[in-house]
């Protein structure tokens, strides 16, 4: 691979780049070259990462992203600040409650899908006038999950919400390219950072423990930056003719079953 910075020069907006995942991605694309604008509604978590990153490269700006004129305003303050905007990455999740099917409360559901899905919409849709208008053939990544491909890896609502993620990125996708707008997502296994533990009640090394114990990779403890790589990678030009595609970090476990040892195993003994 060549030295040069993958990112060099790039404007990204990183949604929920306060910590976990977000953050780590928002490290990475600047130790690829790039300027980052952290959105969060964690304002004291988001100055504390710009300071720690360092304010030349990074800037924070309160986003919720379920408010769309605050999302308007952030996409604004990059282009003022940066002039221009190259890369969206919209990754502001909250896992939803934990209840069951039955029991399932309808307020709350709206809820996770203004958050999950509406603040996805709404970033795609505001990030990719930006490019449009400037003619920038730019990269929206968007975090869905391997419960976006499988059920009964997390809540009901949390689950429906990132199927709809990958909905939202193929059917945007075929609009998009058009502009020379390119839109995937990333799809992480579990990782143990606040929303990860809160929505299952657990602690985060638990989360990373089952993630080893389940993953068919072996080996490989999963960490945020590892999907912040994933994010890197599709929003350098090492993707560039990759759209709606589903970049899923799970070390195969959504990709094969253990049906076969098992029945093999009987069938021999
Ligand atoms: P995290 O809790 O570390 O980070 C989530 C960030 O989103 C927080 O900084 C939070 O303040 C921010 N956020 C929440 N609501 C917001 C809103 N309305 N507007 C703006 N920001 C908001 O968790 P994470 O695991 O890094 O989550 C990042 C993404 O990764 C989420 O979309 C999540 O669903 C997804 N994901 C996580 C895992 C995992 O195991 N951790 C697995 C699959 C997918």
């Amino acid at each position: 691979m060549s030295s040069k910075l993958r990112l060099e020069g790039k404007v990204a907006i990183i949604t929920g780049a306060a910590s976990g995942i977000g953050e780590a991605a928002a490290r990475l694309f600047v130790e690829n070259g790039a300027f980052v604008v952290i959105a969060d509604i964690q304002d004291e978590l988001g100055h504390e990462v710009v300071g720690s990153i360092g304010s030349e490269k990074a800037s924070y700006k309160h986003c919720d992203v379920r408010n769309e004129k605050q999302v308007e305003e952030t996409v604004a303050f990059a282009l003022e600040k940066y002039g221009t905007l190259d890369i969206m990455y919209s990754n502001a999740g909250i896992g939803g409650p934990l209840t069951s099917i039955l029991e399932m409360d309808m307020e709350k559901f709206n809820s996770t899908m203004a958050t999950n899905v509406s603040g996805v919409a709404v970033t795609i849709k505001h990030a990719a006038r930006a490019m449009l208008d400037r003619k920038i053939r730019g990269s929206i990544i968007c975090t869905a999950s391997v419960a976006g491909t499988l059920g009964g890896l997390g809540p009901h609502d949390y689950t429906t919400s990132k199927h709809a993620i990958l909905g939202l990125v193929r059917s945007a996708c075929s609009e998009l390219g058009t502009y020379g707008i390119r839109i995937n997502c990333v799809s992480p296994f579990g990782v143990g950072t606040p929303l990860a533990s809160e929505m299952i009640k657990l602690e985060a090394s638990v989360v990373e423990a089952m993630s080893c114990e389940m993953a068919y990779l072996k080996g490989i403890t999963l960490k945020a930056k590892h999907i912040a790589e994933a994010a890197l990678f599709l929003a350098s030009e090492e993707s560039v003719f990759m759209s709606g595609h589903n970049l899923v970090v799970d070390g195969g476990f959504t990709v094969a079953s253990n049906s076969y040892p098992v029945t093999a195993a009987a069938a021999t003994s």
